[in-house]
């Protein structure tokens, strides 16, 4: 009797787990006709180049995408030969357009003529929304701390590789970008970051902790769904070039 109590019982079980998964709902069939197809989007003749349905921030030949972070006036920084350079006292720099969540494609080089070390040498960064450091440093042949070298995110996460190309040589990052959510003055979502330095894969889906601040854990504070992208002033004449952002929908 009891056997045929505990059989009736796992046959109840099985037959509720299989209500439960008939329950559920999908929107589209398996193989459906009917579901939208992915937009068409031509791709850059070459890969690094931006796609069709890309914004582009900078193509080589002006900074009216961007202004200088204090005081909102004109960029000020060097353009030359298809790039931007960091200029002393130029200060930091960011987008007029705001971003939340993006895919976002940056070429950087540092200085030639190798000067300072560890936190000295070519550094300047890309600050998703602003405040979310992806770090841009010489880091070939150049100790520092690892989670402050070249594609950290700073004060957080090293990268998994050190793939950093030597001095003056253009390195590409390939970043996506989830951006936070917020609710009732608290973080609900995080933030999460995968990037591709060179091609290579050195941050996995990172869960980003909060603003990166010099020395002090990060920590999330509250702040508006799309933000300014900022490319950091460190007082290096790093250049950048080729950056172009598709925004995301979450
Ligand atoms: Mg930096």
């Amino acid at each position: 009797m009891k056997s045929l109590m505990v059989r009736t019982g796992v046959f109840l079980a099985v037959f509720a787990l299989a209500a439960c998964a008939a329950e559920k709902v999908y929107q589209w069939g398996v193989h459906d006709m009917n579901r939208p197809r992915p937009k068409v989007v031509t791709p850059g003749a070459e890969d690094r180049l931006p796609p069709s349905d890309a914004i582009v921030l900078f193509d080589g030949t002006d900074l009216s995408a961007w202004q200088r972070v204090q005081g909102g006036t004109d960029a000020r920084w060097k353009v030359e030969n298809g790039y931007i350079e960091v200029v002393r006292n130029g200060g930091d720099i960011q987008t007029r357009q705001a971003f939340g969540s993006c895919q976002l494609h940056i070429e950087w080089a540092t200085p030639e003529v190798v000067r300072g070390e560890g936190q000295g040498r070519g550094n300047s960064g890309v600050f998703l929304m602003g405040l979310y450091e992806v770090q841009v440093l010489d880091s070939y042949n150049n100790d520092t701390y690892a989670d402050g070298q070249a594609a950290a995110i700073y004060g957080q996460k090293p990268p998994l590789v050190n793939v950093c190309r030597e001095p003056a040589q253009w390195q590409t990052y390939d970043i996506i970008f989830h951006a936070p959510v917020f609710k009732d003055g608290a973080v609900e979502k995080p933030a999460t970051i995968t990037i591709l330095h060179n091609g290579v894969l050195v941050q996995d889906h990172w869960v980003i902790e909060g603003t990166a601040f010099h020395q002090r854990r990060a920590e999330y504070e509250p702040h508006a769904a799309k933000l300014p992208i900022k490319l950091q002033d460190h007082g290096n004449p790093t250049r950048f070039r080729n950056i172009w952002i598709r925004p995301l929908e979450d």
